[in-house]
């Protein structure tokens, strides 16, 4: 087993590092401002920057733009993009639009393509993924879907109220799960969905515990009588559930490379404040029960930079069926270990980890959706434990 980057990758870990650092860092409180204020000046001045360093949408093929990296590739530069929250944005990596990128490229016709994927790509528009429903309808089981698809000549008519479709107030197209029969396995199918299409309704974002910060507002949406073409679908009819898969099980993956990142960043900031404050005499750094969080929180970037690389290495030798298991898995532990670093690095803080002059405050706002997006953490404890007891995983095989 080799652990060392290819020297390829490691110059490009250290170029995405230090463009981070050195350019979106410092930019970073300007560009959440410009982006409450509604404008965005200085995002669009660092992804022109992006561009020209070569850094742009690295995670796709050469042929679109992309540096063809493979899945381990990715979790090198992801992780150092996640470091910022407005980081994956500056490289047009950011969710919803880089799981919706990949899937548009694995399921995708050539005219869904040239008219959604090609101008994603380029960053010119943006896009959401739209399964989950307001109770009754689809959540953590999406077996409940009831946004629903009838056929109608060669097209469909979409009928529906979807919420939490992150970034589709703004988006040029919506992939949407419909109901296209009541087969419990080939029942959803999805469609790609001009979001100005007439009968596409946007209600409102919804208010949450976080900030709205530029993709990441969370879109309630009605569909009333949309008239689709046949062209619209993705994929085959009747593969929704399967796709849906196909799309979340890297896209979740994803989600821990940046929650790593984070999560490094901030345990980094600790090391100031530790050294630095006097309690009781000495630094907080020197006081065990401080070094315990410490401890902790290196102990879990550490497992959780493991799971994500295991199960990025068994995506990327296409064994698809286990990495599920592992990516629930991953998925499940780096989203708790998020929450867990940034509490303690505001508990480390004190007051000043409490005050919003530190940015402890606002991620971890954010970040405690990780525990609930993509799968709750309870839905993949079943997954987990499911394919334990059914002898489906081999954890040290
Ligand atoms: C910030 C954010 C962004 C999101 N972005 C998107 C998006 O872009 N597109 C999209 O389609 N969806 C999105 N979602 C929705 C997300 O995927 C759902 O919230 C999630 O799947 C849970 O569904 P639900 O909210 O309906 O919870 P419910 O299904 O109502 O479940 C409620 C709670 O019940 C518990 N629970 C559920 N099932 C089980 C079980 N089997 N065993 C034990 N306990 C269980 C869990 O604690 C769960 O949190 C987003 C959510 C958040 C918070």
């Amino acid at each position: 087993m080799n652990f060392d980057l290819s020297p390829e990758l490691a110059e490009l870990h250290a170029r995405v590092r230090a463009f981070v650092d050195d350019r979106i860092l410092p930019a970073e409180q300007q560009l959440v401002a410009e982006d409450r204020a509604g404008q965005d000046a200085t995002l669009r001045g660092l992804q022109a920057q992006a561009r020209q360093a070569g850094l742009w949408t690295p995670h796709l093929p050469t042929d679109l733009g992309g540096l063809g990296l493979g899945v381990t590739g990715m979790a090198v530069v992801f992780r150092a993009m996640g470091r910022s929250p407005v980081g994956p944005r500056v490289f047009n990596c950011d969710a919803p639009d880089q799981g919706n990128m990949d899937l548009l490229l694995k399921a995708g016709s050539e005219a869904i393509r040239a008219r959604y994927l090609e101008p994603l790509c380029r960053g010119e528009i943006t896009s959401a993924f739209c399964m989950t429903e307001p109770a009754p309808g689809a959540g953590a089981d999406p077996r409940n879907l009831r946004t629903r698809a009838t056929a109608q000549g060669d097209g469909w008519v979409l009928e529906g109220h979807k919420w939490y479709a992150t970034g589709a107030g703004a988006a040029a197209f919506l992939i949407v799960m419909a109901r296209t029969s009541d087969d419990p396995r080939s029942g959803a199918t999805l469609f790609v969905v001009d979001r100005h299409a007439e009968g596409v309704v946007h209600v409102r974002d919804v208010e949450t515990l976080a900030e709205p910060l530029l993709t990441h507002r969370e879109a309630e949406l009605r569909f009333e009588g949309v008239r689709l073409g046949p062209e619209a679908v993705l994929g085959k009819v009747g593969e929704g559930f399967r796709l849906a898969q196909v799309r979340l099980v890297p896209a979740r993956l994803t989600h821990c490379m940046r929650w790593l990142g984070l999560a490094d960043r901030a345990l980094t900031l600790c090391r100031d404040y530790l050294g630095e404050r006097i309690s009781f005499g000495k630094p907080l750094a020197e006081h065990q029960l401080v070094q315990q969080k410490v401890a902790d929180a290196a102990e879990g970037i550490h497992a959780g930079n493991l799971m994500t690389f295991h199960c990025a290495w068994l995506l990327e030798q296409g064994r698809a069926r286990e990495a599920r298991t592992f990516s629930s898995l991953a998925k499940r532990y780096v989203a708790q270990l998020l929450c867990r670093v940034l509490d303690d690095a505001i508990q480390l803080h004190g007051g000043l980890g409490y005050s919003r002059d530190l940015p402890f405050a606002d991620w971890y706002r954010y970040a405690r959706a990780a525990r609930i997006a993509d799968g709750p953490d309870e839905v993949h404890t079943g997954v987990i434990a499911r394919d334990v007891l059914t002898g489906q995983v081999e954890l040290l095989g």
